[in-house]
C-alpha cells in the first residue's frame, strides 16, 4: 500500500519536465552523489529499471573462482533474502526494494542489478560466512546417525558434526517439514552429504579431484571445523555445473533454505546451494581476506 502511495508521488513527478531530466540522467549511466533519495525515484525510472534486470539476471558478466560466469539468475532467492522481497527479479517491486538496499549500501542508486551492486552482494554473501571460525576445529563434535545422512553407509569418521551445529541442523529440518510438508523432505531431502572432514580427509579428496589445483577443494575448508554441512537440495548432490544449480535453486526446498536457514544461524556460501555454514547467534561477522574465498 506503501508502495503503491510512492508510486503515485513518483508519477506526479515523472509528469513534469524535472522528472523527464531526472530520467535521462539516470539512465545516462552510473550515478553520482547527486543521485536522488529512492523515495524520490521516478516510477518510469523503477519500471526502466526492472525492464534492464530482466536481462541483466542472465547477461551480467562477471568472474568468480578464476571462472567467467554469466548473470545473477542461479542467486535469485539469495538476493530477494537479501533486499528483503520476494518480488520478481524483473519485477519495479524487486527494483524499488534492490534501490532500497543501494542506498543502505552508499552505492548508485538505480534498481538496476548491474556489476558494482552484484560485487557488493557478493562481498555481502562472503562476509556473512564465519570465516574466523575456519581456523580450528569444533572440540565438540557429535556422531551424527546413518539415517541423517544422503549416504546412509557413510563411515563413522566421516559422520561428525560441531554439537551445536547439530541441534541447529536438526530444529530447521523440523522447521522446513512444517511449512513445506513431509512431502518435500522425503527424496533424502536436507539430508547430510558431508560434515566434518579431517585435514588429512580433505587432502585425500584433493587428491582424488582432478580439478584440485583449481581450488576445486578448499585447501583450508570450513569443513574441518564441523560446522559447515553439505546439505542435499535437489539435483546431482555437489556438483557446480550451471545446469545442476539451476535444478536445485528451484526446488522449493532450496528456496525455502534461502529464506529461513539464517533464523536456524546457517548461512549459505553463495555458489555452492548445498554448502551451509553454521554461525550461530554470538559469531562475529567476518569478511574473508583475499584468496580465502574459495570453494569449500
Ligand atoms: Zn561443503
Amino acid at each position: 500500500m506503501e508502495h503503491e502511495k510512492r508510486k503515485e508521488r513518483r508519477c506526479g513527478l515523472w509528469g513534469s519536465q524535472i522528472g523527464k531530466l531526472a530520467l535521462l540522467f539516470c539512465l545516462s549511466g552510473p550515478l553520482s552523489a547527486s543521485t536522488p533519495p529512492v523515495a524520490e525515484l521516478p516510477a518510469p525510472l523503477i519500471e526502466a529499471a526492472a525492464r534492464q534486470n530482466e536481462e541483466l539476471r542472465t547477461t551480467l558478466r562477471w568472474s568468480f573462482g578464476g571462472r567467467r560466469q554469466k548473470g545473477w539468475d542461479l542467486y535469485v532467492a539469495l538476493i530477494q533474502q537479501l533486499i528483503g522481497s520476494e518480488a520478481a527479479p524483473d519485477s519495479p517491486a524487486f527494483a524499488l526494494a534492490l534501490a532500497r538496499w543501494q542506498e543502505e549500501m552508499g552505492l548508485p542508486v538505480t534498481g538496476r542489478l548491474e556489476g558494482k551492486t552484484w560485487s557488493a552482494m557478493v562481498s555481502t554473501f562472503q562476509a556473512r560466512r564465519p570465516g574466523g571460525q575456519r581456523r580450528g576445529a569444533s572440540t565438540d563434535l557429535v556422531l551424527a546417525p546413518p539415517d541423517d545422512f544422503f549416504d546412509r553407509s557413510r563411515p563413522l569418521s566421516l559422520r561428525f558434526v560441531d554439537r551445536r551445529a547439530y541441534d541447529a541442523y536438526q530444529r530447521m529440518c523440523q522447521a522446513a517439514r512444517e511449512a513445506l510438508g513431509e512431502e518435500a523432505l522425503s527424496s533424502s531431502g536436507l539430508k547430510i552429504v558431508s560434515a566434518y572432514r579431517s585435514p588429512s580427509y580433505q587432502a585425500a579428496l584433493r587428491r582424488r579431484s582432478p580439478r584440485a589445483g583449481r581450488a576445486t577443494l578448499a585447501v583450508n575448508s570450513p569443513h574441518f571445523t564441523g560446522r559447515a554441512l553439505d546439505l542435499f537440495v535437489g539435483g546431482d548432490p555437489v556438483s557446480t555445473a550451471d545446469w545442476n544449480r539451476r535444478r536445485q535453486v528451484e526446488t522449493p526446498l532450496y528456496r525455502w533454505m534461502a529464506l529461513h536457514a539464517h533464523q536456524f544461524g546457517f548461512v549459505p556460501y553463495f555458489y555452492e546451494p548445498w554448502h551451509w555454514e553454521y554461525r550461530g547467534e554470538e559469531s562475529p561477522a567476518h569478511r574473508l581476506e583475499p584468496g580465502e574465498a574459495d570453494t569449500p
